[in-house]
């Protein structure tokens, strides 16, 4: 980043922006969600990208951060530069391909999620994300959804489907486009998309698309797809293996086991990693998770390519651990991954100690009224609910759980 700019300056609104599962237009991904702070509200009205992207709101946005100004809606990079973690201004910055410091604005980089259709119900999940977890909340106990609502701040949800208008106007500016970015829902599980990617593989092939994937529906019509574009990086999400990850996602390990390989010998895959959302699920899982996949490592699953993003919602937080098993879970945790075949960055290994040990700073969503509940409580309620949805208890498989839920069962009960 040049030195000209000062801490309030970031590159993404010269060069992108986001669209929500919310259907919500914003800068990036990490954004105030604040209503507010939202560019167009999709659900309401379809714009262009372009209406959005040359209009007023981000141009006076751009001016303040050229002047140096403070934005609100940029809270979470400020605050974790604070805490003097990575916030996404500087990882943008570092990536950044545009040469030297040109920042006219253009629309090099889009981060989309075209609806919130998803296939499964995943714990870490909610109905602004999944169409199949709000199908699933309908059976939630009323702390647990109390719990899940009170962080999320939404009541109801609202199914999201990008209009023509905006896909029309992405590929009209489909020349200036470097990186497309799209999330969901499940994008591959959705119908738009995959027709969006099928337009895509007709007019710029050579396009970069990133996408985040549950893998769990790769059908062969995707697969020839795939075929026609020529630079897919695939983020898949698996946070564990076996009894533990059917646990918190609710499909079959072996059937995403085996489409992990598929896209592992694909040739237009050019980057294929994993996005490990650690909860109190499946934090005595992490090492057996990196290890199994280890044995599938390659010039595009590379060592740097499993990602450990701390799940932060309270009532599943790790930071539920008790105290008895804090130490001997990290120790592991360090031990084995020095060991181990993959490179976890410094960084999220002090986040995930942040989480264990329960330490402030790993907590920088802002303004989370969480104080409301009791999250033991909520947690042992969403467990029991989560079990006889799953059809069998995560506490048989771990014991540290178990530990927790009679700890606390005994509590109420004194
Ligand atoms: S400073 Fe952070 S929140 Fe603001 S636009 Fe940049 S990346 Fe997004």
């Amino acid at each position: 980043m040049n030195k000209k700019h000062t801490k309030h300056f970031c590159y993404i609104p010269f060069d992108g922006i986001t669209i929500d599962p919310r259907g919500h237009a914003q800068l990036c991904p990490v954004w105030s969600d604040e209503a507010d702070h939202s560019l167009h509200d999709f659900t309401k009205s379809s714009t262009t990208i372009e209406n959005i992207f040359y209009g007023e709101r981000i141009k006076k946005i751009r001016e303040k951060m050229l002047n140096g100004e403070h934005i609100n809606a940029c809270k979470y990079c400020y605050s974790r530069e604070q805490h003097n973690l990575e916030s996404k201004r500087i990882k943008y910055a570092m990536s950044r391909k545009r040469f030297t410091d040109d920042i006219t604005p253009k629309i090099k980089y889009l981060d989309i999620s075209f609806s919130n259709q998803c296939n499964l119900g995943c714990v870490m999940c909610n109905s602004i994300h999944s169409s199949h977890w709000h199908q699933q909340e309908k059976s939630m106990p009323e702390k647990a959804r109390n719990a899940l609502k009170t962080h999320y701040d939404y009541n109801q949800f609202k199914p999201v489907t990008l209009q023509k208008e905006v896909l029309e106007s992405i590929l009209d500016n489909i020349n200036d486009l470097e990186l497309l970015i799209i999330k969901g829902g499940e994008p591959l599980y959705d119908k738009n998309c995959l027709a969006f990617l099928d337009k895509i593989s007709n007019v710029k092939p050579t396009l970069k698309i990133r996408m985040v994937s549950n893998i769990t529906a790769i059908s062969k019509k995707t697969l020839e797809t795939f075929s026609r574009l020529k630079d897919i990086e695939i983020f898949a999400s698996i946070d564990g293996i076996g009894k533990t990850y059917e646990w918190i996602r609710g499909t079959n390990f072996n059937n995403i086991d085996k489409n992990f390989q598929r896209l592992l010998t694909h040739p237009n895959i050019s980057v294929l990693g994993i996005n490990f959302v650690l909860s109190i699920y499946n934090v005595g899982n992490m090492i057996d998770t990196i290890n199994y996949f280890s044995k599938y490592q390659n010039n595009i699953f590379s060592q740097n390519n499993i990602s450990i993003y701390p799940a932060i919602q309270p009532y599943l937080c790790a930071n539920l651990l008790l105290n008895q098993h804090q130490n001997t879970i990290f120790k592991t945790i360090i031990e084995e991954i020095q060991k181990s075949a993959f490179i976890i960055p410094s960084i999220e290994l002090q986040s995930i100690k942040n989480i264990i040990f329960n330490i402030d700073s790993a907590f920088l969503v802002i303004n989370k009224d969480d104080d409301s509940y009791n999250r033991y409580e909520s947690f042992i309620e969403f467990t029991n609910w989560m079990n006889t949805v799953r059809k069998f208890n995560i506490q048989d498989e771990h014991n540290y759980i178990a530990d927790i839920i009679n700890t606390y069962t005994e509590e109420n009960n004194d």
